[in-house]
């Protein structure tokens, strides 16, 4: 790298070139950083960003579509080609221009990250008492320093990248006020908020996949929450990609609290960890790949919760990354999947996917939380293709802790309008959705669902251990309650009856597309060990 003086001022610049070869591998600089620096400014910027040819974009969607296709069973084929044309189009109006991804990374001496660039072509700055979004401030010590440039995604024919880093002797002081107003006006909206009446047991409307400023999303968090409030959340989760540096921005508003949480985003899927303390990394030292499973460990020893994110979406290179493609997984580590992503009219392929995938690991015996994202990145952008759906976590209080312990008791249903509570009564006490019953051969349970606010006709279905055991035909009504009975535990000889089983509750609308409207999450039947 070149090293020059100017104006009292070191810089180091360097630029090149990436292409479609590139894809999925690291690039890493050192310069050296002598003594007496305060602040690290440095601007990234890179050309073309996107694929602007819109017919290349449909090519690209279309191919990337048809390799998708290939995995499906032939049933599922025949479903998928009546959607294909609609899909592409839907998708084109999602993702169009197509664009490169290249993300930029500092690192200390001693290897520590410092941040992960947010903004292209603009100023990213750090020192010891603020830093751009993205960033956490950081003492600037005297050694070699690293830049890491990750090429995630070459959709272009070439891509011509520039990189400019200046040092400064003192601080500049730019930014560190603009961060000391954020909170002060962050404490000023506390006054003006209602308070939701603590120790309440209730329901609580969520976001569970949100970015913001301090990775690729539009808005600052003082931004979301504003937005979420209108749309009548009760909280919702940070989950910026790789890093955690918004934390300290999260206004202390104890009636809207902030899950924090961070997207890991690999090459090979991306996973929210949620209720996290500090950053994962998915990489080891040398930039190799870690075994995912570890990466899953580590977020569980910090006591978060580990989701699948967007499972099925749509990945290279409309969607760099994104799909979940890590063979090794072991899915008894996973606590939740993004079931429904998007407006269930654009996600239908990828979210029956997921749906099948949920039903496979239940039927395994294994407890994983089904959830909703809209993987807000602007809370501007108005939904194209319908309703987008929240997650409702039941708490007793509305907290961080208490909503990371509702999601991990899978005290869980999933909406994009009515609201369904699924429950059951047995031997005098109360079981919900993500709970588990014990149940004794030849025993007869009896389960509830109450809907409200259903606005258009609709049909509900019961799924037990993956298949539809029960439907009913709902019309528009402010409350209804449904209920049906079954033995779950049977004393036949017939081995699927003998096992455990799980009912979960879903509503459809009773329309051509029949899209769904909400679901619960299932309720567990265990054989009871006492009548063995
Ligand atoms: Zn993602
Ligand atoms: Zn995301």
């Amino acid at each position: 790298m070149l090293a020059r003086n100017k104006d009292g001022k070191t810089w180091y610049k360097k630029e090149g070139e990436f292409t479609e070869s590139d894809v999925k591998k690291f690039y890493r600089y050192q310069f050296k950083i002598p003594e007496g620096i305060q602040e690290i400014q440095f601007i990234f910027d890179y050309s073309p960003r996107a694929l602007e040819d819109p017919e290349k974009n449909r090519q690209l969607i279309k191919s990337a579509l048809q390799e998708d296709v290939k995995e499906y069973s032939e049933d599922d084929k025949v479903k998928v080609k009546k959607l294909f044309r609609q899909k592409i189009e839907m998708l084109f109006d999602e993702v169009y221009p197509i664009r490169n991804l290249l993300d930029v990374l500092l690192y200390d001496t001693e290897g520590n990250c410092v941040g992960n660039l947010a903004s292209v072509g603009k100023v990213t700055w750090v020192n010891k008492r603020g830093a751009s979004p993205g960033f956490t401030p950081w003492k600037i010590k005297p050694g070699m320093w690293m830049i890491e440039i990750v090429v995630a995604s070459v959709v272009t024919k070439k891509c011509h990248y520039e990189m400019e880093i200046l040092l400064f002797g003192k601080e500049s002081g730019r930014g560190i006020e603009v961060k000391k107003e954020e909170k002060i006006v962050a404490r000023a909206k506390i006054e003006e908020r209602e308070t939701i009446v603590k120790g309440e047991n209730r329901w609580y409307a969520g976001e569970l996949h949100v970015h913001s400023n301090y990775s690729d999303g539009e808005n600052s968090i003082k931004e979301i929450i504003r937005k979420a409030k209108i749309e009548g959340l009760n909280f919702f989760a940070l989950t910026d990609h790789n890093l955690v540096s918004g934390y300290d921005s999260i206004p202390q508003d104890s009636s809207f609290p902030i899950i924090k949480g961070i997207e890991i985003t690999t090459f090979f899927g991306h996973a929210l960890g949620l209720g996290m303390k500090s950053s994962v990394d998915w990489r080891c030292k040398n930039g190799d790949v870690r075994n995912v499973n570890d990466v899953i460990n580590e977020v569980h020893a910090q006591g978060a919760l580990f989701s699948i994110a967007h499972p099925y979406c749509i990945g290279d290179p409309v969607c760099a990354g994104c799909r979940w493609n890590f063979k090794e997984t072991d899915y008894r580590l996973i606590d939740m999947i993004e079931v429904w992503c998007n407006s269930w009219r654009i996600g239908k392929i990828e979210n029956c996917r997921s749906f099948k995938l949920w039903n496979k690991l239940l039927n395994e015996g294994l407890r994983v939380t089904g959830v909703s994202s809209r993987d807000w990145h602007d809370v501007d952008k108005v939904p194209k293709y319908g309703p987008i759906s929240k997650t409702f976590v039941y708490a007793n209080l509305l907290s961080e802790d208490k909503l990371i312990e509702g999601l991990r008791k899978g005290h869980v249903f999933v909406s994009s309008g009515p609201t369904v509570f699924f429950w059951t009564e047995h031997w005098g006490k109360n079981y919900m959705c993500g709970d588990e019953i014990e149940a004794v051969a030849q025993e007869s349970i009896r389960f509830n669902i109450k809907v409200e606010n259903l606005q258009t006709f609709a049909q509900l279905k019961i799924i037990r251990d993956g298949s539809v055991f029960f439907e009913k035909d709902l019309s528009p009504k402010e409350e209804l309650i449904v209920g049906f009975s079954d033995i779950p535990i049977s004393d036949k000889f017939d081995n699927k009856k003998l096992e455990d089983s799980w009912y979960r509750c879903e509503i459809y609308a009773a329309d051509k597309e029949r899209n769904l409207l909400c679901f619960a999450n299932p309720i567990y039947v265990k054989k009871s060990k006492s009548k063995d």
